[in-house]
């Protein structure tokens, strides 16, 4: 529209979640016109993230090393660990700092017709990191199986929970049911059920 790189620019920024065309031009826009400092800075920041953030070795979240800083924690407890379906959700779950365990981030969920079985999930890792634990003498006692409560994130959470059964103490499933705020004559009849079927003590 401007200049082939101007262009360029916007169709690279479109990769970004709700960019579209309009939003793009003003973002470029807005870099060239008064912030050029911080463009730069903006594409070295890229550069860095996208070449050097990689897997932790043992959660399979995002690291700056091999070992990310929660899974090199002394202080979290190893005996506690949540199994989630994305580092994203990882991310929602620190933030409400009301756990102290550690995680496993599958990368998705169980989706034979896409191809994801076992192997992508990271299973065979996962039961290794399980049974070494028992063997240090140090097991898990509590997994809380973390997926989404979706129709997916419940087969991909009793999937996980058949295969790593003889290796936990115990394992849990995140509470499913009315949100904070939520009047029930407005949920949906699953969501409702549900939260009638986990009812807890007073
Ligand atoms: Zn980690």
């Amino acid at each position: 529209m401007l200049t082939p790189k101007f262009d360029n620019l916007v169709k690279e920024l479109k990769v970004l979640p709700s960019v579209g065309q309009k939003t793009a031009q003003r973002m470029a826009l807005h870099l060239l016109n008064h912030k050029r400092t911080q463009g730069i800075q903006l594409a070295e920041a890229l550069m860095i993230a996208m070449n050097e953030i990689k897997q932790c070795q043992i959660c399979r979240g995002f690291s700056d090393d091999d070992i990310c800083p929660i899974c090199a924690n002394p202080q979290r407890d190893n005996q506690l660990l949540c199994i989630v379906e994305t580092a994203g959700d990882m991310v929602a779950i620190e933030q409400t700092a009301s756990f102290q365990g550690r995680y496993f981030v599958l990368g998705g969920y169980l989706s034979p017709i896409d191809g994801i079985g076992a192997e992508q999930l990271g299973i065979d890792q996962l039961i290794f990191q399980l049974k070494r634990q028992i063997d240090e003498g140090n097991p898990v006692k509590e997994v809380i199986l973390a997926t989404n409560n979706t129709v997916e994130g419940q087969t991909t959470a009793f999937f996980v929970s058949e295969a790593i059964k003889p290796y936990v103490g115990q394992i849990s499933r995140i509470a499913q049911g009315v949100p904070m705020g939520g009047e029930l004559e407005y949920l949906d009849s699953m969501t409702l059920g549900q939260a009638l079927q986990n009812r807890g003590k007073i």
